[in-house]
Parts: structure tokens; sequence; C-alpha cells
């Protein structure tokens, strides 16, 4: 990360890791801590609720990042303190009015569908100041910025392209006087390419804790 900000002339200081621990257990986690990570990436909220609950000594910062259903939206809203992957406004509302009235606005980030498979997840880029607008008028949210996961880069003969997509929807936002800030883009495979597309937010996993056990929690 730190070369990566560097060749692209950024302030490695702008640049947040967020370690995706999906499927690894609290001892993974407790260990990457020790070392001072402070923000992890959850996708199943079970199976995070069971973690937090075993790592609660710790001031941890915690970030969803899967798909949500709408029956999971209380205790996302009542447990983690950023969602990256918010595609609809239902789910944004729920959020809202799930955030319990002590705990700060929750931070989101709407999920883009940049490469444009049927098969991801995100809203579609034409739909997105419509959704980014609403979303920011909901008191207990606070509206960040966006979150894509572009296609794997073998895949695509213009590799860039969708982090450019993502970083100019969020120049457009901008544009139209949203306070938005964030850029969660990259994972183990990208996130250089995502760094020097103007990520502020990467999220690795299996970079940092090796091969996800294939046999989850
Ligand atoms: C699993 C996951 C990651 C991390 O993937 P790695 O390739 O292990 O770094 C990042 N973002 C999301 C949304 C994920 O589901």
């Amino acid at each position: 990360m730190a070369r990566a900000c560097s060749a692209a002339g950024r302030d490695a200081a702008d640049v947040t890791l967020v370690a995706v621990s999906k499927t690894q257990p609290a001892d993974a986690l407790r260990v990457l801590a020790q070392a001072g990570q402070v923000a992890f990436g959850e996708n199943y909220l079970q199976e995070a609720l069971t973690k937090q609950a075993a790592l609660a000594d710790l001031p941890l910062q915690w970030h969803f990042i899967g798909p949500i259903q709408s029956n999971k939206t209380r205790d996302i809203a009542a447990r983690f303190d950023w969602v990256h992957s918010v595609e609809r406004l239902k789910i944004a509302q729920r959020l809202n009015d799930q955030r319990p009235a002590e705990a700060p606005p929750l931070s989101v980030c709407v999920q883009v569908n940049v490469s444009r498979e049927a098969s991801k997840s995100g809203c579609a880029p034409g739909e997105l100041a419509a959704l980014a607008a609403a979303i920011a008028e909901l008191p207990r949210l606070r509206l960040r910025g966006l979150m894509a996961i572009p296609a794997p880069i073998a895949q695509s003969a213009d590799p860039a392209q969708p982090y450019r997509l993502l970083r100019e929807a969020f120049e457009a936002l901008r544009a139209l006087g949203l306070p938005v800030d964030t850029l969660s883009m990259g994972m183990s495979d990208d996130f250089e390419l995502a760094i020097t597309h103007g990520a502020t937010h990467v999220r690795v996993g299996s970079a940092l804790f090796g091969p996800r056990p294939s046999n989850p929690l």
C-alpha cells in the first residue's frame, strides 16, 4: 500500500486498510489487532456477531461489506460502524430507522455495479445520483461514498476502466454537492491499481490472512 501510494503521489495516510476477515477465526483477527489493525470487514452477519463478542475487549471498527437482506438490517445498524454494500433505498431506510439513538450516524457507501455484469450486485451507475441524494437526507446515516467490486483484471480488456468509472461517479456526486469522502475499492489482487485510481479504503482479505479456511465458522 505504501509503495502504491508513493508511486501515485499520494499520502499513505489517506488510504485505510480494511482487513477482510470473513471465515477467519477470532484469534486471527486478534493477532492483526495486536499489530495495530483497527478496521475489520465482515460479509456474514451471524459470523461477525460471534467474533465481535469474542473480541469485545478490543477497540475495533467494524465494516459490513456483504449483501444485505432486510431481516439483517437491525443487527447491522446496531453492531457496525460502516456499511459498504448499500444498493437500494429500502435497505438504507431500514438502517436509518434502526440505528440506535445513542450511536453516531452509521457511515455508508453505495455499492455500484461498475463492471455491468448481470450477476454482480450494486446499483446501476444511472441510478446512483438519485439513490445517493436520497441517502444523504437520512439523518441517522452518513453518506461517505462509493464501493465497487470490479471484475477480475484478467477478464477485462481495459482493466482500469471500472476504477475510472467509480472515480468519475464519485466526482459527479461531489459536483452535486454531496459531501462524499470515500472510494472503497481494491482487494488482494487489485489494491495497487485501486490506489492508483484514488481508493481511500482497500478491502484486503487473503493477502493478509492467507487463503480462507474452506470450513467457515
Ligand atoms: C472477500 C471480500 C474482499 C476481500 O477479498 P480478498 O481477495 O481475499 O482480498 C473484499 N471485498 C469484499 C466485498 C469481499 O467480499
